[in-house]
């Protein structure tokens, strides 16, 4: 490549801080697409496939990056220091996947407290050997001199929650198409305001093929592998939990399509402020068992005590962000 043309190409960076580390995989789902990456930009950051140091990035001038993409919520003070480094060298940053956009699974662990979580890795666990009763420090001695790890903080927090994030690109992983849209906009120039999620309005229920029935009524709850789901039927109307009704499309109905209810990865339509409680509202509008019959107290009780994992079935990829963010005791 020319130098002149080297120069016109965007610079971009990717970070993975508190996930499992499956968006950056996603990158490379994008397969040949990879190829029209590489023709519009250079990767000048992705410390998951190129030997790069923190002072490195440090050296870079402000807004030397035209694209960051932040995968992954922040759980601790590296991820931190990286979140504010990254948003200063970084002219768009972009919330890449759920963990970054609403804490994702990592944010489950807000239903406990740091102690415990620590108290359970260092002392609990099976196959734990730990005699002397040690825990991570923050700071040590050795012999070499003074050692430093990141602070362990007590909550999971978004992207948002730690810096201003300009885009949101949803999904666990965000699916390819709505990648390769974002960077078509990107190169094109033609980005939308500051603050919007880069992926369709409508819910999945919208895009999907078993929506046949507007008036749909959830005859009792179970859950998946209770029943042989009829792969032409909506979800619901099989008893079986589907987010569908809560949740953003664009992920081209993955899950449904491998006939297995949508568990909510893409997060909230715009309208929605809390996809968890916006779900089990749709589910108390059309749960029935009889039509005649109305549900007593007692009725209900019974149907919600077999969701036996509500926070991990209403909010498994929202808890941290959700409005009700916390357990406390
Ligand atoms: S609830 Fe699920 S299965 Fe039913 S229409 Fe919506 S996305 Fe499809
Ligand atoms: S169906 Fe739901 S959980 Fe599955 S990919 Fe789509 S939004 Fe995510």
């Amino acid at each position: 490549m020319a130098d002149n043309q080297s120069k016109k190409k965007l610079k971009i960076g990717f970070y993975w801080a508190a996930s499992c580390g499956g968006c950056e995989i996603a990158v490379l789902d994008l397969n040949e697409k990879i190829l029209d990456v590489v023709a519009i930009a250079d990767i000048v950051f992705w410390p998951v496939a190129m030997d790069i140091k923190y002072k490195d990035v440090e050296n870079f001038a402000d807004g030397y990056m035209d694209v960051c993409f932040f995968n992954g919520s922040v759980r601790n003070s590296e991820q931190e220091h990286m979140a504010k480094l990254l948003r200063k060298k970084a002219k768009v940053l972009i919330a890449f996947g759920s963990c970054a956009h609403h804490g994702c699974i990592p944010g489950l662990a807000n239903l406990s407290k740091r102690e415990d979580i620590l108290k359970t890795v260092y002392n609990e666990t099976a196959s734990t050997n730990n005699p002397d009763n040690k825990q991570p420090q923050v700071k040590s001695q050795a012999k070499e001199g003074e050692l430093t790890i990141p602070e362990f903080y007590g909550r999971v927090r978004p992207l948002d929650k730690v810096v201003e994030v300009d885009y949101y690109l949803p999904g666990c992983p965000p699916p390819v198409p709505i990648i390769t849209n974002a960077l078509d906009a990107i190169v094109k120039g033609t980005l939308p305001e500051k603050g919007t999620v880069l992926a369709p309005t409508k819910s999945l229920c919208d895009e999907c093929i078993r929506n046949t029935n507007q008036n749909k009524k959830m005859p009792d709850i179970k859950r998946v592998y209770e029943i042989q789901a009829d792969p032409k039927v909506c979800f619901l109307e099989q008893g079986i939990i589907c987010m569908g009704p809560a949740t953003r499309s664009g992920c081209q109905t993955r899950c449904i399509n491998g006939n297995w209810p949508c568990t909510g990865c893409m997060g909230p339509t715009p309208e929605v402020s809390d996809q968890g409680a916006k779900m089990i509202s749709a589910i108390g509008s059309i749960l029935k068992i009889d039509e005649e019959k109305k549900l007593s107290d007692e009725d209900v009780q019974k149907l919600t005590d077999k969701i036996k994992d509500p926070i991990g079935t209403f909010y498994m990829y929202g808890f941290s962000s959700a409005l009700i963010n916390r357990k406390v005791k």
